[in-house]
Order: C-alpha cells, then sequence, then structure tokens
C-alpha cells in the first residue's frame, strides 16, 4: 500500500481522495485544519489538526510512514504549503502540489486589483458602499476600519463574535451558482463584491454574476504559489500518484 497524505480543505482535495479510494493500492489520509465545526468529510481516513509548524509534519510524515503527499490546499494557505515543501524535502517524501488556475479577467468584468487583503480593506471604502465581503473568515478584520460601509459579510458556518461594527452577517454554505448569486446580490444591494481570486468553480457563481450586473470586484491576488512540482487538475494529480504505485510494484517485482 502506498500511504498518501493528502493536505485538504478543499472540493479538490476530497475530490482527489474519492477518485482514489477504489484504487488498488493506495491508502489515504486526509488533512483538514479544523477550523470548520461540520466539514464534508471525503472517503479514506480523515485526521483533523495543525501539525506543530515544518519540523512537527516532518516528525509526523514518518510516524504515520507516509510515502507520498498531495498538497490539495487552498491557494490561499501559504503557510501550510510551504511547510509541506520543507517537510517532505527533509524526509525524503515525494510532494505534488494541485494548484488550481486561477480566475482570469474576461470582456465585461470590472476587476481591481488588491495585492493582498490589506490593500483591499484600505480601497473597500473608496469603491462601495455595500460591498459583499466573500473573503471567508480569516482577514475579516482588516475590513473593520472602513467607515461608513455597510458590509454583507458571507460566512458559511455562525461566527462567534461580530467582525466589523455595523456588518450584516449571511451564513450559507455553498457552491453558490451564477443565477442564485445574481439574486443574492440584487436582493442584498451589493454595489461591491470583495473576493480572493480562489479559482475553480466552486467559488466562481459571484464573480459572474458581477460581471451580469456590471458590478466591480476587488479581486484579492494569490500569494505566491506552492513550489513545483504542481498540476492544475485532480486528475493529473490521481495520475502522479497512479505513477507512484506503478513504480512500487515494479520495484517489489525485482
Ligand atoms: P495556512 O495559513 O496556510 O496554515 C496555518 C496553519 O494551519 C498551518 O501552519 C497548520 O498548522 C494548519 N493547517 C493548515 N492547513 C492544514 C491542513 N490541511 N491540515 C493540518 N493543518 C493545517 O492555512 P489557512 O489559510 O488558515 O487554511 C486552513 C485550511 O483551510 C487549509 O486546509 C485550507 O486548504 C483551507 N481553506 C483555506 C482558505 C483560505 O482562504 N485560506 C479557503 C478555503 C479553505 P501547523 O503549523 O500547526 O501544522
Amino acid at each position: 500500500m502506498l500511504r498518501l497524505l493528502i493536505l485538504g480543505g478543499t472540493a479538490e482535495a476530497r475530490a482527489l481522495a474519492n477518485a482514489l479510494a477504489d484504487r488498488p493500492g493506495v491508502a489515504t489520509i486526509t488533512s483538514l485544519a479544523g477550523r470548520t465545526r461540520a466539514p464534508k468529510r471525503p472517503a479514506g481516513v480523515v485526521r483533523i489538526g495543525g501539525f506543530g509548524g515544518a519540523a512537527g509534519l516532518e516528525r509526523w510524515l514518518a510516524t504515520n510512514a507516509i510515502d507520498a503527499t498531495v498538497d490539495a490546499t487552498h491557494p490561499f494557505a501559504a503557510t501550510i504549503s510551504a511547510n509541506a515543501a520543507v517537510a517532505c524535502r527533509r524526509r525524503g517524501v515525494p510532494r505534488l502540489a494541485l494548484a488550481r488556475p486561477a480566475w482570469t479577467r474576461r470582456p465585461g468584468d470590472r476587476w481591481i486589483a488588491a495585492a493582498d487583503t490589506a490593500a483591499a480593506a484600505a480601497q473597500a471604502g473608496r469603491l462601495g458602499r455595500r460591498p459583499l465581503l466573500a473573503i471567508g473568515r480569516s482577514g475579516l478584520a482588516a475590513f473593520a476600519a472602513c467607515p461608513g460601509v455597510r458590509f454583507v459579510v458571507r460566512v458559511f458556518e455562525p461566527l462567534s463574535e461580530a467582525p466589523i461594527p455595523g456588518a450584516e452577517v449571511r451564513v450559507s454554505r455553498g457552491p453558490f451558482d451564477e443565477a442564485s448569486e445574481r439574486a443574492f446580490l440584487r436582493r442584498e444591494a451589493v454595489d461591491l463584491v470583495v473576493t480572493k481570486n480562489a479559482g475553480g468553480r466552486a467559488a466562481w457563481g459571484k464573480v459572474g454574476a458581477a460581471r451580469a450586473l456590471g458590478l466591480p470586484v476587488l479581486m484579492i491576488d494569490r500569494p505566491p504559489p506552492p513550489e513545483p512540482p504542481r498540476v492544475p487538475t485532480v486528475a493529473a494529480a490521481a495520475s502522479w500518484v497512479d505513477s507512484l504505485v506503478a513504480a512500487r510494484r515494479r520495484t517489489a517485482r525485482r
């Protein structure tokens, strides 16, 4: 059995674990950070919680006899990706990053680029009176100092405390398609969409809806991508795993 660690927290990580569930010769362990109270669980073994930095992950790889790792974390989860690269290199564990492509501007898009969350917070108050903040939980505090702005904050689990004074919090769990996002943006009278450039289909609906409604989008750029090797799709990551399994079989036969 090839013992594969999948660093997860994304739809792609789940899809990969599910795709590998029936493959002989592979046993997956998906790791989740534990931010979500009721995460969607993939097939295979799931473990939850941080490892304790790169050194902790390195120890965990050894203790759990991990043969290979796919880093399928979110494009904005730069710390765990960096830790995975370091820990796998130190232990000689093959690692692949599954990094979905970023969204790209198309005709009709009114995107304003922001280098990071702080830059987006510095611009949001100038660009909208009623912006939708669809950036997840982390980073919301940066928008607390935008006087006169009535944010709509969308999160998929209730927040323990109000992140921004006067903001209206809407709790609902995607994925949302473009039509329902159009209806949501109209209903909430949103005049600016603030989002991370997450890429992929699950979070794209609001971007398409903003284009259709002629709304500006404050698009937060990604941090630098994980170290190569990288592939853009679940199918390509599954093929990489297949090739490792085949190589092990060849070695075992010799
Ligand atoms: P991060 O900033 O890169 O990581 C912070 C710390 O959280 C890491 O050092 C690690 O703790 C722990 N961690 C992160 N991902 C982990 C995983 N899959 N398994 C075990 N520990 C993990 O990560 P983040 O941006 O907070 O994201 C946390 C998780 O949410 C990730 O799994 C990511 O895929 C998912 N997610 C993030 C976003 C986003 O916008 N950032 C959006 C959707 C989903 P230790 O140092 O103790 O090991």
